[in-house]
Protein backbone atom coordinates (compact mmCIF):
# COMPACT_ATOMS: atom_id res chain seq x y z
CA UNK A 1 0.00 0.00 0.00
CA UNK A 2 2.39 2.44 0.92
CA UNK A 3 4.96 1.67 -1.90
CA UNK A 4 1.83 1.80 -4.20
CA UNK A 5 1.59 5.33 -3.00
CA UNK A 6 4.96 6.36 -3.14
CA UNK A 7 5.35 5.44 -6.89
CA UNK A 8 2.17 7.02 -7.68
CA UNK A 9 3.82 9.78 -5.99
CA UNK A 10 6.75 10.23 -8.00
CA UNK A 11 4.81 9.54 -11.20
CA UNK A 12 2.60 12.49 -10.97
CA UNK A 13 5.07 14.49 -10.30
CA UNK A 14 8.15 13.59 -12.25
CA UNK A 15 9.09 15.78 -15.90
CA UNK A 16 8.70 12.86 -18.10
CA UNK A 17 6.87 9.92 -17.48
CA UNK A 18 5.91 7.11 -20.37
CA UNK A 19 3.24 4.39 -19.63
CA UNK A 20 3.70 0.96 -21.64
CA UNK A 21 0.92 -1.18 -20.79
CA UNK A 22 -0.73 -4.48 -21.75
CA UNK A 23 -4.60 -4.71 -21.84
CA UNK A 24 -5.77 -8.10 -21.29
CA UNK A 25 -5.90 -9.25 -17.90
CA UNK A 26 -4.70 -5.47 -16.42
CA UNK A 27 -7.15 -3.42 -17.82
CA UNK A 28 -9.54 -5.83 -18.80
CA UNK A 29 -10.52 -8.83 -16.81
CA UNK A 30 -9.74 -12.35 -18.15
CA UNK A 31 -12.40 -14.30 -19.78
CA UNK A 32 -12.89 -17.51 -21.70
CA UNK A 33 -14.54 -15.81 -24.27
CA UNK A 34 -12.88 -13.24 -25.51
CA UNK A 35 -15.63 -11.43 -27.42
CA UNK A 36 -17.25 -11.13 -23.99
CA UNK A 37 -14.61 -9.13 -22.44
CA UNK A 38 -15.42 -5.19 -21.29
CA UNK A 39 -13.25 -1.89 -20.27
CA UNK A 40 -13.97 0.47 -18.28
CA UNK A 41 -15.25 3.90 -19.99
CA UNK A 42 -13.66 5.46 -17.24
CA UNK A 43 -10.56 3.75 -17.95
CA UNK A 44 -10.79 4.61 -21.21
CA UNK A 45 -10.70 8.54 -20.30
CA UNK A 46 -7.76 8.05 -18.07
CA UNK A 47 -6.11 6.70 -20.40
CA UNK A 48 -6.92 9.36 -22.82
CA UNK A 49 -5.80 12.19 -20.42
CA UNK A 50 -2.44 10.73 -20.15
CA UNK A 51 -2.18 11.82 -23.66
CA UNK A 52 1.68 11.14 -25.18
CA UNK A 53 2.36 9.76 -21.95
CA UNK A 54 0.64 6.38 -22.51
CA UNK A 55 0.71 3.64 -24.91
CA UNK A 56 -0.63 0.16 -25.07
CA UNK A 57 1.38 -3.06 -26.24
CA UNK A 58 -0.78 -6.14 -26.76
CA UNK A 59 -0.47 -9.18 -28.38
CA UNK A 60 -4.34 -9.05 -29.06
CA UNK A 61 -5.32 -6.69 -32.41
CA UNK A 62 -7.10 -3.31 -32.64
CA UNK A 63 -9.24 -3.74 -35.48
CA UNK A 64 -11.83 -6.51 -36.59
CA UNK A 65 -14.45 -7.99 -34.69
CA UNK A 66 -12.40 -9.72 -31.92
CA UNK A 67 -10.30 -6.04 -31.96
CA UNK A 68 -9.95 -3.95 -28.86
CA UNK A 69 -11.81 -1.10 -30.74
CA UNK A 70 -15.03 -2.67 -30.49
CA UNK A 71 -14.92 -3.28 -26.91
CA UNK A 72 -14.34 0.26 -26.90
CA UNK A 73 -17.21 1.23 -29.10
CA UNK A 74 -18.90 -1.00 -26.68
CA UNK A 75 -17.82 0.66 -23.63
CA UNK A 76 -18.99 3.80 -24.72
CA UNK A 77 -22.10 2.49 -26.35
CA UNK A 78 -20.80 4.79 -29.70
CA UNK A 79 -19.48 3.92 -33.04
CA UNK A 80 -19.20 7.54 -33.75
CA UNK A 81 -17.64 8.75 -30.18
CA UNK A 82 -14.66 7.03 -30.09
CA UNK A 83 -13.54 8.25 -33.61
CA UNK A 84 -14.80 11.73 -33.14
CA UNK A 85 -13.51 12.37 -29.59
CA UNK A 86 -10.26 10.42 -30.52
CA UNK A 87 -10.67 7.89 -27.40
CA UNK A 88 -9.21 4.36 -28.87
CA UNK A 89 -6.14 3.40 -26.95
CA UNK A 90 -2.75 4.30 -29.14
CA UNK A 91 0.00 1.78 -28.90
CA UNK A 92 0.70 -1.25 -30.74
CA UNK A 93 -1.00 -4.37 -30.78
CA UNK A 94 -0.32 -7.89 -32.82
CA UNK A 95 2.70 -7.98 -30.53
CA UNK A 96 4.57 -5.15 -32.07
CA UNK A 97 3.21 -4.55 -35.48
CA UNK A 98 -0.52 -2.94 -35.90
CA UNK A 99 0.44 0.74 -34.15
CA UNK A 100 -2.50 2.91 -33.76
CA UNK A 101 -3.74 6.69 -32.66
CA UNK A 102 -6.16 7.61 -30.64
CA UNK A 103 -8.32 8.65 -33.89
CA UNK A 104 -8.32 4.92 -34.65
CA UNK A 105 -6.13 5.62 -37.70
CA UNK A 106 -3.86 2.30 -38.26
CA UNK A 107 -0.18 1.71 -39.40
CA UNK A 108 1.63 -1.20 -39.70
CA UNK A 109 4.95 -0.59 -41.61
CA UNK A 110 7.29 -3.56 -41.91
CA UNK A 111 4.90 -6.09 -43.35
CA UNK A 112 4.39 -7.32 -46.80
CA UNK A 113 1.66 -8.49 -48.74
CA UNK A 114 2.66 -12.08 -49.11
CA UNK A 115 3.00 -12.28 -45.41
CA UNK A 116 -0.52 -10.78 -45.08
CA UNK A 117 -1.92 -12.95 -47.69
CA UNK A 118 -0.35 -16.01 -45.70
CA UNK A 119 -1.87 -15.14 -42.57
CA UNK A 120 -5.33 -14.37 -43.73
CA UNK A 121 -5.12 -18.15 -45.16
CA UNK A 122 -4.08 -19.55 -41.73
CA UNK A 123 -7.68 -19.94 -40.03
CA UNK A 124 -9.11 -22.06 -42.75
CA UNK A 125 -5.43 -24.28 -42.97
CA UNK A 126 -6.54 -24.58 -39.16
CA UNK A 127 -10.16 -25.50 -39.70
CA UNK A 128 -10.06 -29.43 -41.30
CA UNK A 129 -7.31 -30.21 -38.78
CA UNK A 130 -8.70 -28.98 -36.13
CA UNK A 131 -11.80 -31.00 -36.70
CA UNK A 132 -9.65 -33.69 -36.68
CA UNK A 133 -7.82 -33.41 -33.66
CA UNK A 134 -11.29 -32.81 -31.67
CA UNK A 135 -12.64 -35.83 -33.29
CA UNK A 136 -9.93 -37.74 -32.05
CA UNK A 137 -10.10 -36.70 -28.78
CA UNK A 138 -13.53 -36.19 -27.73
CA UNK A 139 -14.96 -39.33 -29.93
CA UNK A 140 -18.64 -38.35 -28.68
CA UNK A 141 -18.88 -34.66 -29.79
CA UNK A 142 -21.13 -34.28 -33.07
CA UNK A 143 -19.96 -31.75 -35.85
CA UNK A 144 -22.49 -29.41 -34.49
CA UNK A 145 -20.40 -29.22 -31.23
CA UNK A 146 -17.39 -28.98 -32.81
CA UNK A 147 -18.50 -26.20 -34.75
CA UNK A 148 -19.76 -24.27 -32.05
CA UNK A 149 -15.81 -25.22 -30.29
CA UNK A 150 -14.13 -24.27 -33.56
CA UNK A 151 -15.95 -20.63 -33.78
CA UNK A 152 -14.52 -20.23 -30.17
CA UNK A 153 -11.28 -22.11 -30.40
CA UNK A 154 -10.02 -20.28 -34.31
CA UNK A 155 -9.51 -16.61 -34.01
CA UNK A 156 -9.23 -15.21 -37.64
CA UNK A 157 -7.02 -12.29 -36.30
CA UNK A 158 -5.09 -9.93 -39.10
CA UNK A 159 -1.65 -10.11 -37.80
CA UNK A 160 -2.19 -12.96 -35.22
CA UNK A 161 -4.44 -15.42 -36.04
CA UNK A 162 -5.04 -17.92 -33.28
CA UNK A 163 -6.00 -21.16 -31.79
CA UNK A 164 -7.11 -21.29 -27.95
CA UNK A 165 -8.22 -23.68 -25.98
CA UNK A 166 -10.48 -22.44 -23.82
CA UNK A 167 -13.23 -23.43 -24.75
CA UNK A 168 -12.22 -27.51 -24.73
CA UNK A 169 -10.46 -27.11 -21.63
CA UNK A 170 -14.17 -26.11 -19.97
CA UNK A 171 -14.77 -30.09 -21.19
CA UNK A 172 -11.72 -31.16 -18.96
CA UNK A 173 -11.91 -29.29 -16.38
CA UNK A 174 -11.06 -32.48 -13.88
CA UNK A 175 -8.43 -34.10 -16.64
CA UNK A 176 -5.36 -32.66 -16.69
CA UNK A 177 -3.94 -35.42 -19.39
CA UNK A 178 -6.38 -34.46 -21.65
CA UNK A 179 -6.14 -30.89 -21.19
CA UNK A 180 -1.71 -31.54 -21.92
CA UNK A 181 -2.87 -33.85 -24.91
CA UNK A 182 -5.09 -30.64 -26.17
CA UNK A 183 -1.83 -28.45 -25.93
CA UNK A 184 0.50 -31.62 -27.41
CA UNK A 185 -2.05 -31.80 -30.97
CA UNK A 186 -2.42 -28.42 -31.28
CA UNK A 187 0.89 -27.28 -31.21
CA UNK A 188 1.67 -30.12 -33.58
CA UNK A 189 -0.55 -28.97 -35.86
CA UNK A 190 0.81 -25.46 -35.82
CA UNK A 191 4.14 -26.41 -36.58
CA UNK A 192 2.56 -28.13 -39.95
CA UNK A 193 1.09 -24.39 -40.54
CA UNK A 194 4.85 -22.96 -39.89
CA UNK A 195 6.39 -25.29 -42.05
CA UNK A 196 3.66 -24.90 -45.32
CA UNK A 197 4.74 -21.35 -44.99
CA UNK A 198 8.55 -22.46 -45.56
CA UNK A 199 6.97 -24.83 -48.76
CA UNK A 200 5.39 -21.08 -50.17
CA UNK A 201 8.99 -18.90 -49.62
CA UNK A 202 8.30 -17.57 -46.38
CA UNK A 203 10.93 -19.14 -44.01
CA UNK A 204 12.04 -17.75 -41.13
CA UNK A 205 8.83 -14.97 -41.76
CA UNK A 206 6.63 -16.13 -38.79
CA UNK A 207 7.06 -17.79 -35.53
CA UNK A 208 4.74 -19.43 -32.41
CA UNK A 209 3.71 -17.17 -29.81
CA UNK A 210 2.75 -19.86 -27.28
CA UNK A 211 0.79 -18.19 -23.96
CA UNK A 212 1.55 -18.16 -21.37
CA UNK A 213 4.67 -19.89 -21.79
CA UNK A 214 8.23 -21.48 -20.08
CA UNK A 215 10.86 -19.09 -21.67
CA UNK A 216 12.69 -20.74 -25.34
CA UNK A 217 14.36 -23.53 -26.28
CA UNK A 218 16.31 -23.91 -29.32
CA UNK A 219 14.28 -20.29 -30.71
CA UNK A 220 11.33 -21.80 -30.07
CA UNK A 221 8.93 -21.04 -26.75
CA UNK A 222 8.23 -23.85 -24.51
CA UNK A 223 4.86 -24.67 -24.11
CA UNK A 224 3.42 -24.50 -20.64
CA UNK A 225 1.83 -28.00 -20.38
CA UNK A 226 -1.27 -28.65 -18.18
CA UNK A 227 -1.29 -30.00 -14.54
CA UNK A 228 -3.78 -30.62 -11.55
CA UNK A 229 -2.51 -27.15 -10.24
CA UNK A 230 -1.82 -24.98 -13.57
CA UNK A 231 -3.90 -24.61 -16.75
CA UNK A 232 -0.65 -23.89 -18.36
CA UNK A 233 -0.77 -22.55 -21.73
CA UNK A 234 -3.92 -21.35 -23.15
CA UNK A 235 -3.18 -20.54 -26.55
CA UNK A 236 -1.12 -20.19 -29.83
CA UNK A 237 -0.62 -17.55 -32.17
CA UNK A 238 0.70 -17.66 -35.37
CA UNK A 239 2.98 -14.00 -35.73
CA UNK A 240 5.10 -12.14 -37.46
CA UNK A 241 8.76 -12.68 -37.04
CA UNK A 242 10.23 -9.91 -35.24
CA UNK A 243 6.71 -8.96 -33.42
CA UNK A 244 7.43 -8.90 -29.72
CA UNK A 245 6.40 -7.09 -27.18
CA UNK A 246 10.50 -5.92 -26.24
CA UNK A 247 10.99 -4.52 -29.97
CA UNK A 248 7.42 -2.54 -29.08
CA UNK A 249 9.08 -0.51 -25.99
CA UNK A 250 11.61 0.60 -28.92
CA UNK A 251 9.16 1.17 -31.40
CA UNK A 252 6.99 3.60 -28.77
CA UNK A 253 9.95 4.95 -27.19
CA UNK A 254 10.68 6.36 -30.95
CA UNK A 255 7.33 7.77 -31.72
CA UNK A 256 7.40 9.25 -27.58
CA UNK A 257 10.95 10.88 -28.20
CA UNK A 258 9.80 12.09 -31.12
CA UNK A 259 6.77 13.69 -30.05
CA UNK A 260 8.34 15.73 -27.49
CA UNK A 261 11.43 16.69 -28.86
CA UNK A 262 10.87 16.60 -32.72
CA UNK A 263 13.78 14.11 -33.38
CA UNK A 264 13.12 10.04 -33.70
CA UNK A 265 16.34 8.92 -32.10
CA UNK A 266 15.90 5.82 -34.47
CA UNK A 267 15.02 7.11 -37.53
CA UNK A 268 11.76 8.11 -38.99
CA UNK A 269 11.54 4.39 -40.66
CA UNK A 270 11.99 2.11 -37.19
CA UNK A 271 10.19 -0.52 -36.84
CA UNK A 272 9.98 -4.25 -35.62
CA UNK A 273 11.40 -5.31 -38.62
CA UNK A 274 14.73 -3.14 -38.24
CA UNK A 275 14.76 -3.41 -34.57
CA UNK A 276 17.68 -5.39 -33.09
CA UNK A 277 17.10 -8.49 -32.07
CA UNK A 278 19.29 -8.75 -28.36
CA UNK A 279 18.88 -7.13 -25.53
CA UNK A 280 22.22 -5.82 -25.42
CA UNK A 281 21.67 -4.88 -29.36
CA UNK A 282 18.57 -2.63 -28.13
CA UNK A 283 20.39 -1.45 -24.86
CA UNK A 284 22.95 -0.10 -27.48
CA UNK A 285 21.01 1.25 -29.93
CA UNK A 286 19.14 3.35 -26.88
CA UNK A 287 22.87 4.42 -25.47
CA UNK A 288 24.27 5.81 -28.51
CA UNK A 289 20.66 7.44 -30.12
CA UNK A 290 18.90 8.86 -26.85
CA UNK A 291 20.17 11.79 -24.67
CA UNK A 292 19.51 10.87 -20.88
CA UNK A 293 17.66 14.46 -20.63
CA UNK A 294 14.96 12.43 -23.46
CA UNK A 295 14.53 9.15 -21.82
CA UNK A 296 11.44 9.10 -19.78
CA UNK A 297 10.58 7.39 -16.43
CA UNK A 298 9.08 4.21 -18.00
CA UNK A 299 5.87 2.44 -16.87
CA UNK A 300 5.70 -1.24 -17.91
CA UNK A 301 2.33 -2.46 -17.16
CA UNK A 302 1.84 -6.72 -17.37
CA UNK A 303 0.04 -9.81 -15.89
CA UNK A 304 1.52 -12.26 -17.89
CA UNK A 305 4.95 -13.60 -16.23
CA UNK A 306 6.11 -17.05 -15.38
CA UNK A 307 8.74 -18.67 -13.53
CA UNK A 308 8.77 -22.82 -13.06
CA UNK A 309 11.11 -24.90 -11.10
CA UNK A 310 12.98 -27.11 -13.67
CA UNK A 311 12.96 -30.65 -12.92
CA UNK A 312 13.35 -30.74 -9.56
CA UNK A 313 16.43 -28.45 -9.94
CA UNK A 314 17.72 -25.48 -8.43
CA UNK A 315 17.31 -23.53 -12.37
CA UNK A 316 14.16 -21.89 -13.32
CA UNK A 317 12.37 -21.74 -16.47
CA UNK A 318 10.94 -18.46 -16.73
CA UNK A 319 8.39 -17.12 -19.64
CA UNK A 320 5.35 -15.36 -19.77
CA UNK A 321 4.53 -13.15 -23.10
CA UNK A 322 5.01 -9.87 -20.55
CA UNK A 323 8.14 -11.19 -19.10
CA UNK A 324 10.95 -9.69 -21.97
CA UNK A 325 8.83 -6.05 -22.16
CA UNK A 326 9.17 -5.77 -18.60
CA UNK A 327 12.73 -7.02 -18.09
CA UNK A 328 13.81 -4.70 -21.05
CA UNK A 329 12.10 -1.57 -19.40
CA UNK A 330 13.69 -2.74 -15.94
CA UNK A 331 17.19 -3.01 -17.90
CA UNK A 332 16.96 0.23 -20.07
CA UNK A 333 16.33 2.35 -17.04
CA UNK A 334 19.00 0.95 -14.77
CA UNK A 335 21.51 1.75 -17.53
CA UNK A 336 20.04 5.53 -17.88
CA UNK A 337 20.48 5.50 -14.00
CA UNK A 338 16.39 6.15 -14.05
CA UNK A 339 14.36 4.10 -11.82
CA UNK A 340 11.41 2.46 -14.42
CA UNK A 341 8.77 0.96 -12.38
CA UNK A 342 7.53 -2.40 -13.18
CA UNK A 343 3.96 -3.16 -12.39
CA UNK A 344 2.27 -6.89 -11.83
CA UNK A 345 -0.80 -7.08 -12.37
CA UNK A 346 -2.46 -10.43 -10.64
CA UNK A 347 -4.62 -11.66 -13.26
CA UNK A 348 -5.94 -14.69 -11.37
CA UNK A 349 -9.53 -13.21 -10.28
CA UNK A 350 -10.79 -13.83 -13.83
CA UNK A 351 -12.57 -16.57 -15.75
CA UNK A 352 -8.80 -18.17 -16.53
CA UNK A 353 -6.44 -20.12 -14.56
CA UNK A 354 -3.47 -18.06 -13.16
CA UNK A 355 -1.11 -18.31 -10.52
CA UNK A 356 -2.84 -16.70 -7.33
CA UNK A 357 -0.96 -14.07 -5.44
CA UNK A 358 -3.16 -13.79 -2.77
CA UNK A 359 -2.88 -17.58 -2.68
CA UNK A 360 0.37 -18.64 -2.85
CA UNK A 361 2.53 -15.65 -3.47
CA UNK A 362 4.98 -15.32 -6.13
CA UNK A 363 4.99 -18.81 -6.91
CA UNK A 364 4.96 -19.72 -10.36
CA UNK A 365 5.38 -16.03 -11.50
CA UNK A 366 8.81 -15.18 -10.16
CA UNK A 367 11.17 -16.86 -7.86
CA UNK A 368 13.86 -15.38 -5.52
CA UNK A 369 16.50 -15.69 -8.07
CA UNK A 370 14.54 -13.94 -10.68
CA UNK A 371 15.98 -10.51 -12.24
CA UNK A 372 12.92 -9.19 -12.66
CA UNK A 373 11.45 -7.34 -9.93
CA UNK A 374 8.22 -5.65 -9.06
CA UNK A 375 7.42 -2.22 -7.81
CA UNK A 376 3.90 -2.72 -7.14
CA UNK A 377 1.82 -5.77 -7.70
CA UNK A 378 -1.91 -5.41 -7.85
CA UNK A 379 -3.05 -8.59 -5.87
CA UNK A 380 -6.73 -7.37 -6.36
CA UNK A 381 -6.39 -7.78 -10.17
CA UNK A 382 -7.60 -5.23 -12.50
CA UNK A 383 -9.82 -3.87 -11.05
CA UNK A 384 -7.42 -2.23 -8.80
CA UNK A 385 -4.93 -1.17 -11.04
CA UNK A 386 -7.77 0.63 -12.75
CA UNK A 387 -9.12 2.57 -9.42
CA UNK A 388 -5.31 3.37 -9.00
CA UNK A 389 -4.45 4.11 -13.01
CA UNK A 390 -7.47 6.72 -12.71
CA UNK A 391 -6.28 8.84 -9.67
CA UNK A 392 -3.39 8.79 -10.72
CA UNK A 393 -4.26 10.19 -14.72
CA UNK A 394 -6.65 12.64 -12.59
CA UNK A 395 -4.04 14.38 -10.62
CA UNK A 396 -0.77 13.63 -13.53
CA UNK A 397 -3.03 15.89 -15.39
CA UNK A 398 -3.75 18.53 -12.62
CA UNK A 399 -0.08 18.60 -11.97
CA UNK A 400 0.55 18.91 -16.00
CA UNK A 401 -1.96 21.95 -15.70
CA UNK A 402 -0.44 23.69 -13.13
CA UNK A 403 3.55 23.45 -13.80
MG1 LIG B 1 -2.12 -9.80 -20.49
Amino acid sequence: MVSNLNVQKQLISSKNILFIQDIDGVCIPLVKDPMTRKLKSKYIYAAKALGEEFFVLTCGEHEGTRGVNRIIERSLGSLIEPKKKELYLRGLAACGVEYQENSGEISFEGVSEKELDFLSKVPSLIRPKFDLIVNNIFPELNQEDINFHAAKSICQTRFSPTINFNSLFELVVEDSDKRELIQVSFEKMMNEIMRKAESEGLKNKFFLHISPNLGYKNGSEIIKLSTKSDIGSTDIQLLIKGAVKDSGVLFLLNKFIKFKTGKAPFGNNFNFRNCPKSVREKIDLCKKSIQICDMPLIVGVGDTVTSKKHNGEKSYLRGGSDRSFLEFIQILGNEFGINNKIIFVDSSSGEVERPSTKKNGLIGISDAYDNLKFDIIFKNGPKEYINWFIELSRKRSKFKKNS
